[in-house]
């Protein structure tokens, strides 16, 4: 079969590989969609980061070539010995998350903050760009009866969204500033709104980004290319929103987070960092603002909480990935179509599912 493996920065193939064999508990899985996420490009144009180069990772105990892709669905087509919560014909969405079950915060639930954290499809394990995958069965979540199987691959990074929206404290009727409307920013935007957040503001200098911002439930966009965000953001609602997220990964957009948000409001970090941010503090202590990082969601072993959470507002509607899907592309495209294009700047792409049985 083909699969795509990581080898180093600017260097993945697509290659025939063996197929695994099923063992006890585990589930071989048909892919039918797989994400090329916002971490695969950092993967890509600057990694390895989570990719293990050097020392196995701790609970894959595999280094580069890894099988790269972590945000995919597909439908069961064997299951092991012992497996009694899943059969054949399942749709399922896989929750990649690899913890240890034994640190502090395994032991408090917290899997997704685990000290040996790994991601299947990028710390080793098994990756999504691949016509069929095994992994253990607690990885896969069933997507029940009202998903169709390709939404499956957007539960991972609205997961995401719906775990920073949680953590953030933000309550009906707060004004919310979401900074960057990629996926995850858009997955943020659209949690917010189905928790009944009041104005949504969001800075994004793309315009095809600010318009699928717009789809998604933004109420105001801001340019800021060509308007200060802080000053537009801050002068119409009296002082700030209530809650922001940093959604960019970029410095000055984690400054413009926290600066348009009240005093004693909360700005929470999505993004995931190449680079140090510089700051000012009293920004911070002045106005006694939260600044807070989340990671991930919630789930797991079992897989179920988050993930559950975002495949039951899948199924009524809360959540609607079609704003985020701008391709569909095979899996010999994934480089040249997918993995190029998302990261031209000129690139109105937002989120590229690769199809590698199609
Ligand atoms: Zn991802
Ligand atoms: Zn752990």
């Amino acid at each position: 079969m083909r699969a795509a493996l990581y080898y180093d920065r600017k260097d993945i193939r697509v290659e025939d590989v063996e197929e695994d064999t099923v063992g006890q508990g585990q589930v071989r899985i048909e892919v039918d969609s797989c994400g090329i996420c916002g971490s695969d490009l950092h993967e890509y144009t600057a990694g390895p980061i989570f990719v293990p180069r050097d020392d196995p990772h701790p609970l894959s105990q595999e280094t580069a070539p890894i099988r790269m892709g972590h945000e995919y669905s597909g439908v069961i087509t064997d299951v092991g010995e012992s497996v009694t919560d899943l059969e054949v014909g399942d749709a399922v969405a896989i929750n990649p998350i690899l913890s240890c079950g034994e640190c502090r915060q395994c032991r408090e639930g917290n899997y997704h903050i685990c000290d040996s954290i790994g991601f299947l499809g990028l710390s080793g394990g098994n990756g999504g760009f691949a016509q069929s995958v095994v992994v253990d069965e607690h990885h896969a979540v069933p997507l029940g009866d009202d998903v169709p199987v390709e939404y499956g691959a957007l539960v991972e990074p609205l997961s995401v969204g719906l775990h920073a929206v949680r953590r953030s404290g933000l309550q009906a009727g707060d004004s919310v500033a979401v900074f960057g409307s990629g996926p995850i920013g858009l997955a943020v935007i659209q949690a917010a709104r189905a928790a009944g957040a009041g104005t949504i503001y969001v800075s994004e200098p793309r315009q095809a980004r600010r318009e699928r911002a717009a789809d998604c439930g933004a109420d105001v966009l801001v340019d800021p290319s060509s308007t200060d965000a802080v000053e537009y953001i801050t002068s119409n609602t009296d002082g700030g929103v209530d809650v922001s997220f940093e959604v960019a990964g970029v410095e000055a957009s984690f400054n413009d987070a926290v600066q348009s948000t009240r005093p004693s409001g909360t700005t929470t970090v999505v993004s995931i960092w190449e680079e140090e941010a510089s700051t000012h503090l009293n920004n911070v202590v002045l106005g006694e603002r939260t600044v807070t990082g989340t990671l991930a969601y919630l789930g797991g072993p079992r897989s179920d909480e988050e993930y559950g959470m975002v495949i039951e507002m899948l199924g009524d509607g809360r959540l609607d990935p079609d704003p985020f899907i701008t391709d569909r592309i095979g899996l010999d495209e994934l480089v040249d179509e997918g993995f190029e294009r998302l990261i031209d700047p000129e690139s109105d792409h937002v989120k590229i599912l690769v199809k590698p049985n199609e």
